[in-house]
């Protein structure tokens, strides 16, 4: 199958999102990277775009929070290369009034192949990594063939 590339930059762009019961925990996460997330361009969802940047004292791009929308708005800029990965805590143990928009938000994160942490170890381990000061060729499937497929289009002349 075809592929094609996005180039992220050094300076990445990172979507940071909390459930309620999970941004004490994003929070301090952020508070101990500070430095490493201000060489970074920041986005969050209304309430935890917010908290953050009170909290660190750098400039967050805020959507509208998210069950009133964010979680979709963060999902098209992913659509569009506008996101490069997606620190997502959500909440485990309660059902949300948006769940549908939070499985689609973690779906389109899949089809455009970026990193995402949905837990601390995880955002640990892709903020540590030597990637996040390189630049990086992120590949996508294209999906198009297969799905032409499915609706039984055959693009292969015979
Ligand atoms: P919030 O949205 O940052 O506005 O609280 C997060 C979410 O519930 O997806």
């Amino acid at each position: 199958m075809a592929k094609t590339i996005i180039k992220m930059k050094k300076k990445k762009k990172i979507a940071l999102i909390a459930h309620d019961n999970r941004k004490i925990d994003l929070l301090e996460w952020a508070k101990f990277n500070r430095d490493l997330l201000a060489k970074h361009e920041l986005f969050g969802t209304g309430t935890t775009g917010q908290l953050i940047e009170n909290e660190l004292d750098i400039k967050v791009q805020k959507f509208k929070s998210g069950p009133l929308g964010g979680d979709q708005q963060v999902g098209a800029k992913i659509a569009e290369g506008d996101i490069d990965f997606l620190i997502f805590f959500w909440d485990p143990l309660e059902p949300m009034p948006h769940d549908p928009d939070v499985k689609a938000l973690l779906r389109i994160s899949v089809v455009y192949n970026i990193p995402v942490a949905n837990n601390r170890s995880s955002a640990d381990f892709i903020i540590s990594s030597p990637l996040m000061s390189t630049e990086y060729s992120r590949e996508l499937i294209d999906y198009k063939e297969r799905i032409l497929k499915a609706e039984g289009i055959n693009l292969v002349q015979s």
